[in-house]
C-alpha cells in the first residue's frame, strides 16, 4: 500500500483527532505512510516545565545533498462548537465534492498531498537523487514551545542540514494557484502603563490622570505611520489592542492606565530599531501632551512580549522558480509572492535554510465546516510533485 492517493492520505489524517498538545495518532498515521517508501522516521518527544509534553516526527528519505525539507503540523485547533458542524470534524466525510474534517486546509491537507508528490515521484523515477525529508511538529496552534524549533534543534544537532524548504501551509486566499508566501512580516508586542495620581474628579489639580497619559500615548503610537512599505512589504501597522483602566466610578480619577499593543512590521526595520522608533515615539508624547498642558511628563513604563517574531524574505531563486513554475504548469496560473498575513514557523526555518510557503486554498481553515475541495488535492498534489522533479534538476545544475 503505498501513499499516492492523496484523497486517502488526507481521509486518513483527519480521522486522527489530534487537537493540540495531543498527537491523537495522526503522527503514527503519517510514520505508516513514510516508512513504506523508504523513509527513515523519528518520533521525538519534547518536553518543558510548564508546557505540555509533545510529539513531533523527523522523517529523511535519501543520505545525500541536495536536501529538501518539507515543513508542516499535524496538530490543528479546537472544534468550536461542534454540533454546527454539518459533517463530523473527524469524519472525513465527502459530500458535493468537499471532504469535511478539522485540519483538512490546515494543514493536514498539505501533508497528505506532499506525501502522496513523494510517492508517486517515487513511483516513476525512484528516489531522488539526493535527501527529501519531513519535518512535521504537533505544536504549531498551541505554544509553538515544543514544536518546530526543538525539532530543528533536535535534528541540526545530530547533523542534518537542508538546503531548501518547503511550507505547506494554506497560502492561496481563493483559488489554488493564487499566492506563494516568500517571506513574512515580524511581529513585536508590548503593553504600557502610565502611573497617575488618583482622586476627585472635581479637583483634577489634586490628581493626575493617567486616562490622559494614556490616550497621548496611544496616539502617538498610532499617527504617523511607521513606514509607507517596501518593494516586497506592505507598511507596517500598529494596533493598540486594548485599552483598560477598570473604573467603576465616574467621580473619581484612577491611579494607573495600561494598554497592549502589537506591530507587523516590514524590512525597514528590526525588532531592536522598532523598539527604539517606539521608545522614541512615547518620549516625545509624555512630554508633550496637549491633553496635559502644564503638567510634567507621564510617568508610564513598557514591558515587551518575551519572543518577538522577526521579518525574513527569502531570496533563493532555485527554490521560488522551482515552486512557481510547477504551481504555473499545473495550475496556468502564475502565482503572486507575497509577504502578507500572520507569522508562521518558517520564521523558525528561515534560521537553517530558504524557506517558501505554499499549500491549500485557507478560506475555512479554523472555521466549524473546515473543509477542502477534492479536485484541489490531485491539483496541489501534482504541483508538488512538480516541484519536486523541478527542485531536484535546478539543484543538480
Ligand atoms: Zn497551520
Amino acid at each position: 500500500m503505498t501513499a499516492t492517493d492523496p484523497v486517502a492520505n488526507l481521509s486518513t489524517l483527519i480521522r486522527c483527532p489530534s487537537v493540540t498538545p495531543a498527537e491523537g495518532g495522526a503522527l503514527a498515521a503519517l510514520q505508516s505512510m513514510l516508512s513504506p517508501l523508504g523513509f527513515a522516521v523519528d518520533r521525538v518527544m519534547a518536553t518543558e516545565d510548564g508546557t505540555p509534553d509533545i510529539e513531533n516526527l523527523y522523517a529523511r528519505l535519501g543520505t545525500d545533498g541536495p536536501h529538501l525539507m518539507f515543513a508542516g503540523h499535524t496538530d490543528v485547533v479546537p472544534v468550536g462548537d461542534e454540533a454546527a458542524w454539518t459533517h463530523g470534524p473527524f469524519s472525513a466525510d465527502i459530500a458535493d465534492g468537499q471532504m469535511y474534517g478539522r485540519g483538512a486546509v490546515d494543514m493536514k491537507g498539505g501533508i497528505a498531498c506532499f506525501a502522496a508528490a513523494v510517492a508517486r515521484h517515487i513511483e516513476k523515477h525512484g528516489p531522488p537523487q539526493g535527501s527529501i525529508s519531513f519535518l512535521i511538529t504537533g505544536d504549531e496552534e498551541g505554544p509553538a514551545i515544543n514544536g518546530t524549533v526543538k525539532l530543528l534543534e533536535w535534528a541540526a544537532a545530530k547533523g542534518e542540514h537542508w538546503d531548501a524548504c518547503l511550507v505547506g501551509e494554506p497560502t492561496n486566499p481563493d483559488q489554488l494557484g493564487d499566492m506563494i508566501k516568500i517571506g513574512r512580516r515580524g511581529s513585536l508586542s508590548g503593553t504600557i502603563t502610565v502611573h497617575g495620581v488618583q482622586g476627585h474628579a472635581a479637583y483634577p489639580h489634586l490628581a493626575d490622570s493617567p486616562v490622559r497619559g494614556i490616550l497621548a500615548l496611544t496616539q502617538a503610537l498610532m499617527d504617523p505611520p511607521f513606514d509607507g512599505g517596501t518593494d516586497n512589504f506592505q507598511p507596517s501597522n500598529l494596533e493598540v489592542t486594548t485599552i483598560d483602566v477598570a473604573n467603576k466610578a465616574v467621580n473619581v480619577i484612577p491611579a494607573r492606565a495600561s494598554a497592549s499593543f502589537n506591530i507587523r512590521f516590514n524590512d525597514s526595520w528590526d525588532a531592536d530599531s522598532l523598539k527604539a522608533e517606539i521608545v522614541a515615539r512615547l518620549d516625545h508624547a509624555a512630554a508633550e501632551s496637549p491633553l496635559r498642558p502644564g503638567r510634567p511628563p507621564v510617568r508610564y513604563d513598557i514591558v515587551w512580549s518575551e519572543r518577538p517574531s522577526h521579518v525574513f524574505l527569502t531570496r533563493n531563486n532555485a527554490l521560488i522558480a522551482s515552486l512557481s513554475g510547477a504551481v504555473e504548469a499545473v495550475t496556468g496560473r502564475e502565482p503572486k509572492l507575497s509577504t502578507t498575513g500572520g507569522t508562521s514557523d518558517a520564521r523558525f526555518i528561515k534560521d537553517h535554510c530558504p524557506v517558501v510557503e505554499f499549500g491549500l486554498v485557507g478560506q475555512t481553515m479554523h472555521m466549524v465546516d473546515e473543509r477542502v475541495a477534492v479536485a484541489d488535492l490531485e491539483t496541489l498534489t501534482q504541483i508538488y510533485e512538480t516541484f519536486i522533479s523541478r527542485w531536484f534538476g535546478h539543484a543538480a545544475d
